[in-house]
């Protein structure tokens, strides 16, 4: 089990595609206090914690309440940031003498323009790379998050480059979650999955040639025939998530309860046993042509560890 701790929804970006939407303004962030007893709570589940947002660095207590995690005994303590605060070094060191193991830093575009069009905020670009680079020259493992959406569909193959030069561990792309800000702006930020995956296959590829684990997020298998590997639900550890203001006790139960969505032809799909779907609101936007049901074996092309969804 793994500790998904939302340290509040303050941002210093302004995401198009944010799931979080008005939370940044309609809730506070948790005080120190509650975070300490989170931690201490849950530490009996489990030595591995996750601190997210909103974006975390800007807490004020964040390294302090790290520092505690650390002393705890958490052995997996990730910071999945925007990146921004992590190109002022000294920072990123007091984060890593904190006692942060792993930075999951998320990058949007190739260039200023793209990434920037997305997080409306002027410079981030610049800054998050800084951070990549400085995060890596220090040793600390790095796993990037992408999310996918209209305004970088295209430059996948190129982002995808980018982020193989920088020297990164784990690289993910993640189809855009239509909840928060991405909901209501869907019709300028969902793309339509069939458009995307000629560009989300290629940089796979590329990603997957420099020998970089390479993940996609929220693409159901109907998509991504001879890249089924990839598909990150399949390694995707059990989860609790301690959201505000409810705690979602199992992640992947939610997904496939409340999250997900299965279309009218799913039940004859040979990989309906394995596949969660999309996020409902894709369908509830799109509709279900796109996804055409397959017809081969899973076994033959799943690896060996999936599970079915009953398992
Ligand atoms: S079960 Fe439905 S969504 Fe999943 S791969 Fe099959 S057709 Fe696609």
């Amino acid at each position: 089990m793994r500790l998904d701790l939302k340290v509040g929804f303050t941002c210093n970006n302004l995401c198009t595609f944010c799931v979080q939407g008005d939370k940044r303004v309609r809730i506070q962030p948790r005080s120190a206090e509650e975070m300490k007893q989170i931690l201490e709570e849950e530490r009996k589940n489990t030595d591995e914690v996750v601190f997210t947002g909103g974006e975390p660095t800007v807490h004020k207590d964040l390294l302090n309440v790290i520092a505690f995690a650390k002393s705890l005994g958490y052995r997996v303590i990730q910071l999945q940031t925007n990146g921004r605060r992590l190109s002022h070094e000294p920072y990123l060191e007091a984060a890593v003498r904190a006692g942060v193991t792993q930075i999951s830093p998320s990058l949007h575009g190739s260039t200023a323009e793209i990434h920037e069009l997305q997080t409306r905020a002027p410079g981030s670009f610049k800054q998050t790379i800084k951070g990549i680079q400085a995060s890596r020259r220090r040793g600390i493992m790095v796993i990037t998050n992408s999310v996918v959406t209209q305004q970088n569909q295209t430059d996948l193959p190129a982002l995808a480059r980018l982020l193989v030069s920088l020297e990164v561990q784990q690289i993910q792309f993640a189809f855009v979650h239509p909840e928060g800000t991405a909901l209501r702006e869907f019709e300028s930020v969902v793309p339509r999955f069939t458009e995307v995956m000629p560009y989300l296959r290629e940089a796979l590829d590329i990603v997957e040639a420099a020998g970089i684990t390479a993940f996609a997020e929220a693409v159901p298998y109907c998509f991504m025939q001879g890249h089924e590997h990839h598909v990150v639900e399949s390694v995707i550890p059990d989860t609790r998530i301690h959201d505000k203001p409810m705690v979602i006790a199992d992640y992947t139960a939610y997904r496939l309860a409340e999250g997900k969505a299965k279309g009218p032809r799913c039940k004859s799909c040979s990989f309906d046993p394995y596949c969660e779907g999309p996020w409902h609101e894709y369908p509830d936007g799109y509709g279900w042509e796109e996804f055409v049901p397959r017809t081969d074996d899973p076994k033959l092309v799943l690896p060996f560890f999936t599970k079915s969804k009953g398992q």
